[in-house]
C-alpha cells in the first residue's frame, strides 16, 4: 500500500501524460514554452483571479510575494505554528521576523483569536512593524478567511495565502488561492495537484504586484532577460512540468477532487467513533492534501503508527515539531504557553493514506487496523 499512490494516477492518465511529454521533447521548448502560458491561463481561470505566474516551487512562490511587498528587516509576519517549515522559513530568509500563532485544534488552521492577540502584542512591544499574515490552507482546508480578512483590515495588514496544500479547495464557491492579496501554491508531486518534479505558482488580482513578480522570478528582468532593473531570482516552472500539469488538470477537476472528498467521508464514517477525525467548517470544501486524525496521547499515536507499519500500512506524522521549537528559529523569543494546541497536535496527530485512487477495500482495511490498534471493536 502507498501513502499517496502516484502510480495509480499515472496508470489512469498514461496516454495523455506520455503524449504531453513527447510534445515538449519534440518541440525542444524546455523553458517558457507555450504550455507554461496555457497552464497559467487555465489556473487563473479556475481559481478566479486575474494573474497566475508559475515559478520553480511553492517556497519560491512565497518568497516572490514577500519580495514584491519588500518585506524585510524590522517587519513582523504572522505565521501558524503548525505548518510545513517553508511557511516560516521564507519570512526569516527575507530578514523579517516570523511571529508564530497557535492553531485551532479541530481544523488545524491558524486561530483568528490568537492571531489578533499576537498582533496586539507586537504593536504594544513596538519593536517590529506588523506587515503580513501568512495563512496556510493546511491539509487542504482553506483557513478562516472571513475572520482573517476582518483582522487584516482592522490592523492594515496584507494576507499571503499559502495554498501549497489547498489548491482545489474552496469556501462557498470561492476557490483557494484567491483569498490572499497574493496567494501561492506548490506542484510538488504529493500535493493535491502535483507535477513530476518541483513547481509552484503565485496568484493575484493586482496588476502591479503581478508585473513585479514576473520580473523578480526571471533575474529582475526589465524589457527582456538581458535588461535587469532589479535583483531577482531564477525561478521558473519548466515546460515539461507545465505539460504534465495540463495533462493532469482535467481529471483533477472532474474526478480527483470529488474522489478525495468521498475517501474522507468514508474514513469519517468508519473512524469517527474511535478517534478524532478532521473537521471541515460549514461551507468549506477541502482538497484533502492529508487526512489527519488525532489520538488520545503520544503513546497511543506511536503505538498506532507502529501497528500500521507492521501491517503494511504507511502513515506520516505531519508535523512532529512546532515551528517555534525548530532550531532554525531558536533566536526568536517564544513561550510554550502560547501554543497549547500546536504542542498537543505534534504529539497526537497521524496522517493516513489519502489519494483519489484509493479503493473502498483499502479504506476499510486501514480503518480496521486503526480500530484494532486503539483497542476498540474490529469490524469485518
Ligand atoms: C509543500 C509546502 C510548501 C513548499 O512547497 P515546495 O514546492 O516544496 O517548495 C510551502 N508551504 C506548505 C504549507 C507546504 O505544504
Amino acid at each position: 500500500m502507498q501513502f499517496r499512490d502516484l502510480n495509480a494516477q499515472y496508470s489512469a492518465l498514461k496516454g495523455d501524460i506520455d503524449t504531453a511529454i513527447s510534445e515538449v521533447l519534440e518541440a525542444e521548448n524546455f523553458i517558457s514554452g507555450r504550455q507554461v502560458v496555457e497552464l497559467e491561463q487555465r489556473l487563473a481561470e479556475f481559481v478566479g483571479v486575474k494573474h497566475c505566474i508559475t515559478c520553480g516551487n511553492g517556497t519560491d512562490a512565497l518568497t516572490l510575494a514577500l519580495m514584491a511587498w519588500e518585506i524585510g528587516e524590522g517587519d513582523a509576519v504572522f505565521v501558524p505554528d503548525f505548518t510545513f517549515f517553508a511557511s516560516g522559513e521564507v519570512v526569516a530568509f527575507e530578514g523579517a521576523i516570523p511571529i508564530f500563532v497557535d492553531v485551532e485544534s479541530d481544523t488545524y488552521n491558524i486561530s483568528p483569536e490568537k492571531l489578533e492577540e499576537a498582533i496586539l502584542r507586537v504593536k504594544k512591544d513596538g519593536k517590529l512593524v506588523p506587515r503580513v499574515i501568512i495563512a496556510v490552507d493546511l491539509f487542504g482546508q482553506p483557513a478562516d478567511y472571513f475572520k482573517i480578512r476582518e483582522i487584516a483590515y482592522k490592523y492594515n495588514l496584507l494576507i499571503l495565502e499559502d495554498g501549497a496544500q489547498g489548491f482545489g479547495g474552496r469556501i462557498g464557491m470561492q476557490r483557494a488561492c484567491s483569498f490572499g492579496d497574493i496567494s501561492t501554491t506548490s506542484f510538488f508531486p504529493a500535493k493535491p495537484l502535483g507535477c513530476y518534479g518541483d513547481g509552484g505558482a503565485v496568484f493575484t488580482d493586482n496588476d502591479e504586484w503581478a508585473g513585479l513578480i514576473r520580473s523578480l522570478c526571471i533575474h529582475g528582468k526589465g524589457d527582456n532577460k538581458y535588461d535587469n532593473v532589479r535583483l531577482g531570482m531564477n525561478s521558473r516552472l519548466d515546460t515539461l512540468q507545465a505539460a504534465v500539469l495540463l495533462a493532469k488538470f482535467p481529471k483533477f477537476k472532474s474526478f480527483e477532487l470529488d474522489s478525495v472528498n468521498q475517501v474522507a467521508e468514508k474514513y469519517k464514517e468508519l473512524l469517527r467513533n474511535n478517534v478524532v477525525t478532521p473537521e471541515v467548517k460549514d461551507g468549506f470544501y477541502s482538497s484533502w492534501a492529508q487526512y489527519t486524525i488525532q489520538l488520545k496521547d503520544e503513546k497511543q499515536r506511536d503505538d498506532l503508527q507502529m501497528y500500521l507499519k507492521e501491517h503494511g500500512i504507511p502513515s506520516m506524522i505531519y508535523y512532529p515539531k512546532a515551528m517555534h521549537k525548530q532550531q532554525a528559529f531558536s533566536k526568536i523569543e517564544s513561550d510554550d504557553k502560547d501554543f497549547p494546541n500546536t504542542l498537543k497536535l505534534c504529539k497526537t496527530v497521524l496522517s493516513l493514506p489519502m489519494h483519489p485512487y484509493m479503493k473502498r477495500k483499502t479504506i476499510e482495511e486501514i480503518a480496521n487496523a486503526v480500530w484494532a490498534s486503539t483497542g476498540n471493536r474490529v469490524m469485518n
